[in-house]
């Protein structure tokens, strides 16, 4: 009897004791012990916030030198916050100043653990000591891959070359960390005001520093959020956990949150200028037709051009160039032609949009009481204040070009003051074949005698410019990426009776 009860009194002991190493003192940890914030970031979709030890919840036990603690498997961590790619280096940052980088392959017997001695440290079993950081601050996971995807990075350009394309992991080892002034701060204690000035740490780098040369005067840079900035003020870029953002120090009024691209030495003249040049045209009581060659990049004017594709365009009165928006797509490029204004304004930034939020040049041409045509393809891209024109493929030879042509010229002689034609046939081919494939080339030439045709016949002024270019892919082409195929394109004016 007496060695039943010693055992039961052992088991209890130890079931007791037990409770307390799974539940009891981690929860004792968290009551009194400040647990710091950790933030995974980078290149990751997902930033990761960590302000609690709930991690640890489904995470192992591992023994250590006799100690039972818990832990949370590193890549297990990292997975969470959905890498842009899957070859990465994590990189462990801890608040001394040390620094590990480990494999994201590597990491089967890597973990994040936490108690009030080391704070946030990592446990690589598979690695040597000295890649445990203690008090770690950050976790940076950074692609090895250079081709990014563009959902992310931060893209710089010219009208001609892509010079550089970083993700935010990338570009982190790179930043210089600066104190950022936030304001004054005082508080009134025993009868006097007790002043100070907070700061924000933020990670910045100068353009010039991420190219490696200086940089033009002008430059523009465009958001995610359909933001574009002109300036002659280089400012900085910031990087904020997964992304760049761009922070003019001076005024502190020009800032882009997501800063998707950065054009140096950009051309004068936007897409947007569709909008304006309609409205001055109109003003002085011209006539004004707008021809849109979907998907004709700038460098594929200039390919067509050396090849003697465009035996018309080539001659027009005043030839040059002009940048698209963010997403260089149908929708978003459409809509900153119709309605003069970025993005940001109109509330088109890709296919998912269909209705600008501000009117578009046919509300402006129908209140100053003046006719507008707009003449489109089978389907209807974008709410307008006036419907368009579709066009079926009526001859079933593919392309809805030739039918989109003959109704233009049908009506070009009915007393618009504006008409809209788009054409669809590059773009399309552009998608199967190329940027500057023979097919699509074949294309642009008959496009350019469709311009001939509607130019000889139209008594006005003709605008022939492109929503947005064409980049070559593996098997064809594509567009809707900050790179310079997508984003200039030909700006074209025929003067009337030209
Ligand atoms: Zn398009
Ligand atoms: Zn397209």
């Amino acid at each position: 009897m007496k060695r039943s009860i010693w055992i039961i009194i052992t088991v209890f002991a130890l079931m007791a004791g037990l409770a307390i190493g799974v539940f009891g003192v981690p929860k004792m940890v968290q009551d009194r012990v400040f647990v710091p914030e950790l933030k995974v970031i980078g290149d990751i979709r997902n930033v990761i916030n960590i302000s609690d030890l709930d991690i640890f919840e489904d995470g192992p036990m591992l023994n250590i030198e006799g100690d039972t603690i818990k832990a949370s498997p590193l890549r297990q961590l990292i997975d969470s916050g959905e890498p842009f790619s899957q070859q990465n280096s994590v990189i462990i940052v801890g608040h001394d100043g040390s620094v590990a980088e480990l494999d994201y392959d590597d990491l089967a017997k890597s973990y994040l653990a936490f108690n009030s001695e080391h704070g946030w440290h990592s446990i690589n079993l598979n690695h040597p000591v000295s890649t445990k950081i203690k008090r770690i601050k950050e976790i940076a996971v950074i692609s090895k891959v250079t081709d990014i995807d563009y959902e992310y990075g931060l893209s710089i350009i010219t009208t001609g070359e892509n010079l550089l394309n970083i993700t935010p992991g990338q570009a982190y080892g790179r930043m210089t960390e600066y104190l950022n002034p936030e304001g004054n701060v005082s508080m009134e204690k025993d009868g006097s005001q007790h002043k100070a000035f907070i700061y924000s740490k933020k990670k910045v780098i100068r353009i010039e520093e991420l190219l490696d040369y200086d940089i033009e005067e002008n430059i523009v840079l465009m958001g995610r959020d359909g933001n574009i900035v002109y300036t002659g003020n280089i400012g900085s870029v910031e990087l904020d956990d997964n992304h760049f953002n761009y922070n003019d120090g001076l005024s502190g009024d020009r800032e882009i949150i997501d800063l998707a691209g950065i054009m140096m030495d950009p051309p004068g003249a936007s897409i947007m200028n569709v909008y304006n040049d309609c409205i001055y045209y109109t003003g002085l009581d011209e006539k004004v037709m707008v021809i849109i060659l979907d998907g004709f990049g700038n460098h594929q004017y200039e390919y067509a051009y050396a090849n003697n594709y465009i035996d018309f365009m080539r001659d027009a009165s005043s030839i040059t160039t002009a940048s698209s928006v963010i997403k260089p797509v149908t929708n978003s490029g459409l809509a900153a032609m119709f309605t003069g204004k970025p993005p940001a304004e109109n509330g088109v930034h890709n296919h998912d949009n269909r209705q600008p939020l501000v009117p578009t040049i046919f509300a402006s041409i129908i209140h100053d009481n003046k006719k507008a045509l707009y003449v489109e393809g089978d389907i209807q891209i974008l709410k307008t204040e006036i419907d368009p024109v579709l066009n079926i493929d009526r001859n079933n030879d593919g392309y809805t070009d030739d039918d989109i042509f003959e109704c233009s010229m049908e009506n070009i002689d009915s007393g618009f003051d504006l008409m809209v034609v788009h054409f669809h046939s590059i773009d399309d081919m552009g998608h199967d074949f190329g940027d500057t494939a023979a097919e699509t080339m074949d294309r642009v030439k008959i496009l350019d005698s469709y311009v001939e045709e509607l130019v000889l016949a139209w008594d006005g002024y003709v605008i022939v410019t492109a929503d947005h270019g064409m980049h070559p892919t593996p098997d064809g082409g594509s567009h809707g990426e900050f790179c310079y195929e997508d984003m200039f394109v030909p700006y074209i004016v025929f003067s009337p009776g030209q």
